[in-house]
């Protein structure tokens, strides 16, 4: 069984949905080791169990956002994070259906809303559903509700918190199914795993940051307005990555702020002496990059990810798309290749505003020196001179260049969201096994 698990990261993948779905119907079955209250009727046990249900999810959100490395590692933080976000809108609609169901079927609950007047039980109800319901809205609506990341994400920890502990606390309140003692221990117990989950990143995770910092050694602006951040460990030994993945760069700041924000390697998997990133400059923290000076501390938190080619050691070669600075994990796979002598053969087709904007473009055409890299070159506005393609990374253009043996190779694309849809529907369509794309989604929120 062991030796199963450890070459087959698809059984470890499932395991973790089974511990899942255990834990999340962990409230039922302790239902059913207790006898029911006489009379109450089908419709308040489901409410109630729809209740605990919602309550365990949420509790288990915690795990989810903790970036516990192992479970990450089998799916990749993009595929957490949706999961998260699904998983948490079915949990607020079990969460409001439970009262619901008890308004319906017993209509003087109805007085509970009168909060003044309510018992602390059913506020704390009404306060856990809305911080819930400020959570759920702050979120899908970010954008629109121009709420910046970083106050969004300080917030988005408070309500959950909120939510989670109201929640519990409404549960303890109401007694009916947590009357017994052994029975507040354990649903306390998973109340303070997941508290723990937050101090952990919080303050856990920020104090092993500390006590590893690095230092910028160098700001490097390149083509098409990125720019190549490259720090030194100081006084340790820094770490080794696989080529393609990422992490969280705390700058010039404590990392207890939590301002961090995440960036894919973009240097070789195998030098841990000096960690480059390519940094796009499009935002409040990215603008600002350029004008940070050599000698500025900073703070890591990684590697991360699961977009890597070292997990596919048996690929016969790889096609690699990227669009802008989705190059940059992609730079990092081939640099370590290059390095490893990495004799398999790379398709490199990269989408860029125009020639001069190809990001790392000299250094791309270096490593097919010491590589089996042949590089398609797609630019949006090109001058009439220019002999090779143009527009979008579509089918059509897909179709021209990738293997005839679609299930060969792996492909790993990263670019924006817009081009990463249309490049996997045209991998669909061209018989591309799903199991052999990759993608790595530089917008999580
Ligand atoms: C796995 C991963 C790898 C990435 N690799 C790179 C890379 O190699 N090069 C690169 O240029 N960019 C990369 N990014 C994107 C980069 O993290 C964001 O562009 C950057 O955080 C934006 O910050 P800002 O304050 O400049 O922009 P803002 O204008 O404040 O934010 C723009 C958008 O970026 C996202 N964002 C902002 N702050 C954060 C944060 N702290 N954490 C997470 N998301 C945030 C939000 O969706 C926000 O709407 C990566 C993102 C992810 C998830």
């Amino acid at each position: 069984m062991q030796r199963l698990l450890m070459h087959n990261p698809i059984a470890i993948a499932a395991l973790w949905i089974v511990g899942y779905l255990v834990l999340t119907l962990f409230p039922l079955l302790v239902l059913l080791v207790y006898p029911a209250p006489v009379g109450r009727g089908f419709w308040i046990e489901f409410s109630v169990a729809l209740g605990f249900i919602g309550l365990a999810m949420m509790a288990l959100q915690f795990v989810l956002t903790a970036r516990v490395n192992r479970i990450e590692a089998s799916y990749g933080i993009d595929i957490l994070l949706q999961f998260h976000r699904y998983t948490s809108i079915v949990a607020f609609v079990m969460v409001l259906v439970h009262p619901i169901i008890l308004f319906i079927v017993q209509p003087e609950t109805l007085q509970l809303l009168n909060f003044p007047q309510a018992p602390w039980r059913a506020r704390m109800a009404v306060l856990g559903t809305l911080a819930f319901l400020a959570m759920v809205v702050t979120t899908i609506w970010r954008k629109p509700l121009k709420i910046p990341y970083e106050p969004w994400r300080a917030s988005h920890t408070v309500l959950a918190v909120l939510a989670v502990g109201l929640g519990f606390g409404h549960a303890v309140g109401v007694g009916n199914y947590l009357g017994l003692f052994w029975k507040v221990v354990l649903w306390s117990a998973i109340m303070l795993v997941s508290l723990w989950l937050i101090l952990y990143v919080r303050l856990v995770k920020p104090w092993l940051a500390m006590k590893k910092p690095y230092v910028v050694e160098a700001i490097t602006p390149e083509r098409g307005d990125v720019w190549t951040l490259a720090l030194r460990p100081l006084g340790h030994e820094g770490f080794t990555f696989e080529p393609g993945q990422f992490a969280w760069l705390t700058l010039n700041i404590t990392p207890f702020s939590m301002r961090e924000h995440p960036f894919s390697m973009s240097s070789s998997g195998e030098r841990s002496d000096r960690i480059e990133f390519g940094i796009k400059a499009l935002g409040d923290f990215t603008k600002r990059i350029q004008d940070y000076p050599p000698g500025t501390k900073a703070y890591l938190d990684g590697p991360y990810g699961v977009f890597t080619i070292d997990r596919y050691w048996d690929s016969a070669g790889f096609v690699l798309i990227a669009g802008g600075v989705g190059i940059t994990p992609i730079y990092s796979m081939l640099r370590t290749a290059a390095e490893r002598k990495d004799d398999r053969p790379f398709l490199l087709i990269y989408s860029a505003n125009s020639w001069e904007d190809i990001t790392y473009r000299e250094e791309l055409e270096a490593l097919k020196e010491s590589l089996d890299l042949t590089i398609v070159y797609v630019l949006r506005k090109a001058d009439d001179d220019w002999q090779g393609e143009t527009g979008y990374v579509d089918r059509d253009l897909l179709e021209k260049y990738i293997p005839i043996h679609r299930g060969s190779r792996h492909y790993f694309v990263c670019a924006a969201p817009v081009m990463m849809d249309t490049v996997e529907r045209a991998l669909f369509d061209l018989d591309v096994p799903v199991t052999n794309v990759h993608m790595e989604h530089f917008n999580l929120a």
